[in-house]
């Protein structure tokens, strides 16, 4: 494989930008495109931090690792169409608020938040 690039790291946007895994629907892509490309990611960091064998990658692994891990996230919005998304059942774990004092527990209690 060759790379062309007038510049590489650490001056890329990739060098200086955050690794959040969520799938981000493009109106250009069907859902179920992101989705998959989406969770082929998804499965690969998992195995990746999971240790497991992976062989295209298996000469840079440790220096892969140093930079992931695995953490939980919340999402709060107060439109909820984007609840329970194509790719909730494909991930470790998907869980909805339902109750508004578990919002409160967080300290959305005055933000106008509904769950
Ligand atoms: C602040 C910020 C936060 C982000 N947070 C997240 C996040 O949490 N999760 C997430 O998934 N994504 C996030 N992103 C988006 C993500 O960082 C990018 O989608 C990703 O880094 C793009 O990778 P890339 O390899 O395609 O592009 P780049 O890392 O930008 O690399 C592009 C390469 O192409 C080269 N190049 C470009 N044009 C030419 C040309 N005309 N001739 C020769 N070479 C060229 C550049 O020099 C560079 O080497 C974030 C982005 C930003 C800016």
């Amino acid at each position: 494989m060759t790379i062309v690039a007038d510049k590489f790291s650490p001056n890329t946007t990739s060098d200086i930008a955050a690794g959040w895994w969520e799938p981000h629907l493009d109106p250009e892509t069907p859902d179920e495109l992101t989705v998959k490309w989406s969770i082929q990611t998804y499965s690969f960091l998992l195995a990746l931090w999971r240790g497991e064998f992976i062989q295209e990658v298996e000469e840079i692994k440790e220096d892969l690792l140093k930079g992931l891990s695995m953490t939980s996230g919340l999402f709060v919005d107060d439109d909820i169409s984007p609840c329970k998304p194509a790719w909730s059942e494909q991930v470790l774990s998907y869980t909805e608020i339902k109750e508004p004092k578990q919002l409160t527990k967080l300290g959305f209690e005055n933000s106008g938040f509904k769950s």
